[in-house]
């Protein structure tokens, strides 16, 4: 786990997960990023789907990410939109390219300035603690120890 991550303030919205969404605070909760693979076609993808966006196959497993990713987009965000989460402003914003293909939303860990960051940087998943038993996968500029 990357040591800059520390447990989210109290009151931190957690998610509410459904059936779907379920398998992948399942991965979380073990420091894993879990992807849906297409047992049809092989497609990985993200968000969870009940078919595969690329051959409309149900059938789906999980597999664990390989936490490499690299920067798409980025943005800071200065306004809390929840009062826990003011405590944290402001924060860094990223869609990160995952190896496996996937783009993914996530906070930036550790990023106090938006200047140096470039287009393929490479990034680094962590795992943030939350309340509500809720483990986030999070990425960062450091690799993990
Ligand atoms: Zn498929």
């Amino acid at each position: 786990m990357n040591p800059n991550l520390a447990p989210t303030p109290a009151g931190f919205p957690v998610p509410k997960p459904d059936q779907l969404g379920a398998p992948f605070w399942e991965f979380a909760r073990q420091n894993l990023l879990g992807l849906q693979r297409c047992t049809a076609c092989g497609d990985i993808h993200f968000p969870p789907s009940p078919v595969c966006p690329k051959c409309l196959s149900d059938l789906q497993e999980w597999i664990p990410a390989s936490g490499r990713g690299r920067l798409f987009s980025w943005c800071r965000f200065h306004k809390g939109y929840w009062d826990s989460v003011s405590t944290l402003v402001p924060y860094t914003v990223a869609m990160v390219r995952l190896a496996e293909g996937p783009v993914l939303v996530t906070r930036l860990a550790g990023v106090k300035t938006l200047a140096g960051l470039r287009l393929d940087q490479p990034v680094f998943l962590g795992f943030q603690p939350t309340v509500g038993d809720f483990t986030l996968p999070i990425f960062s500029l450091q690799e993990a120890s």
